[in-house]
């Protein structure tokens, strides 16, 4: 059988550091032809020889091996039982949902990426009947304080988008753990390079694909990886019922995207530690969000957690101008939503990733009108700084 053929030495690369998986992957190269780069399996169906006698592939909407190679690796990169590749972060959210009933209660993180609080609103809450409630989990008392006995699940993003605050994954999943619910850690901002939710006890790793593993802002994908057999069925189940799995194509350019990961975030994360250094003492700025600054509330969290600090940093300026003038005035930043690619990108999260989050509840986060996010790219640093320099000096 081809499939298996395939994945004969997929439990064999266990004994590697990270940094080598994330170049090898599950499979690695092609055990048929020898290719170095796994192959794109470009095709709707597949043959079989005779009735009974499969490849162990049937309808690339159920499985395709391009994908499969990704979820493979990603389920090796997360240390999970098994992974599901998505055609966004969002699809992949949705499909986790997707095990929710009338009447169940969530807890989130309260800043949570806007996206994913339109999903709880528009479609669990108002459709589904279930109760989402946003609770800031980086205090664990409030955490406790809100779970009932239809809490179901609790998904946290650490650090959060974009006020950067920090949860304490393994104390959480203690607390999730005691009472029977479910934890989901959306490693998007770090990825598994930095932080493995599941070795701290989470049960379930969300990720925007889009974003650090892909690496260079040419795909929109999802992963959710899981360590259960149960919730690798809920999934399972959701690409072949919702046809929701991400295409050949795309798999293989977040395949590609993966082997630089370490090289990636390295350099992103020294980057933004040093853009976030410069932008503290900057006379327009009035305060940087960014996880490694020692005096961060939960700085020892993060050190205890997490190997790095990653590459995003939030910023609140002076005033609404100073605002506009960086975004209107920067010349290698570009000024678009995302985040995680090799290019520096600049943001205004109060009409763009955040805009579906109710105005107060905005307000009380510091989500205003003098905020913007940065995602720290691999350029030169000092031409990072120069142009946010440079962009900030025209504000009058
Ligand atoms: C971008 C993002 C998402 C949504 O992912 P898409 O790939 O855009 O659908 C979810 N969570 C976080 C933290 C994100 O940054």
């Amino acid at each position: 059988m081809i499939n298996e053929c395939y994945y004969d030495q997929y439990d064999k690369k266990e004994t590697l550091r990270f940094d080598s998986k994330v170049v090898h992957g599950a499979q690695g190269c092609d055990p048929i032809t020898g290719a170095v780069s796994f192959p794109i399996f470009q095709t709707a169906t597949f043959r079989h020889r005779a009735f009974g006698i499969s490849t162990g592939y049937d309808y690339s909407r159920l499985q395709n091996p391009t994908r499969q190679e990704l979820e493979r690796t990603m389920a090796i990169l997360e240390g999970g039982l098994s992974a599901f590749a998505f055609t966004s972060g969002q699809a992949a959210n949705m499909a986790l949902f997707g095990m929710l009933k009338r009447g169940d209660h969530v807890i989130l993180s309260d800043d949570i990426y806007g996206g994913t609080f339109r999903i709880g609103q528009e479609i669990f809450t108002e459709r589904v009947g279930c109760d989402f409630e946003y609770v800031d989990v980086s205090y664990i008392q409030r955490l406790e304080a809100a779970i009932r006995p239809e809490t179901r699940m609790i998904f946290i993003e650490t650090p959060t988008n974009p006020m950067m605050k920090i949860a304490d994954i393994q104390a959480i999943s203690k607390i999730a753990k005691s009472h029977g619910i479910l934890l989901a850690v959306d490693n998007t901002f770090l990825t598994p390079y930095f932080q493995k939710p599941l070795e701290l006890g989470a049960d379930i790793v969300m990720h925007s694909g889009t974003k650090y593993l892909c690496g260079h802002n040419d795909v929109v994908a999802g992963i959710a990886v899981v360590t259960t057999q149960e919730l690798a069925d809920h999934f399972t189940m959701q690409i072949k019922s919702r046809g929701n799995g991400l295409a050949p194509m795309d798999s293989w350019l977040i395949l590609r995207g993966l082997k630089t990961l370490c090289l990636r975030m390295e350099r992103q994360s020294d980057n933004a530690g040093k853009v976030a250094q410069w932008l503290r003492q900057h006379p327009k700025v009035k305060k940087v969000y960014y996880a490694g600054f020692e005096d961060h509330k939960d700085y020892a969290v993060s050190r205890r957690q997490a190997s790095g600090f990653g590459g995003m940093i939030s910023v609140e300026l002076d005033s609404k101008e100073t605002a506009m003038s960086l975004l209107g005035n920067v010349k290698m930043i570009l000024f678009a939503e995302s985040l995680g690619g090799t290019e520096t990108l600049i943001t205004y999260p109060l009409t763009q990733t955040h805009e579906s989050i109710p105005a107060d509840i905005r307000e009380k986060l510091g989500i205003n009108e003098r905020f913007v996010r940065l995602s720290i790219g691999i350029e030169h640093v000092e031409d990072i700084i120069n142009d946010l320099a440079q962009a900030m000096e025209q504000a009058q």
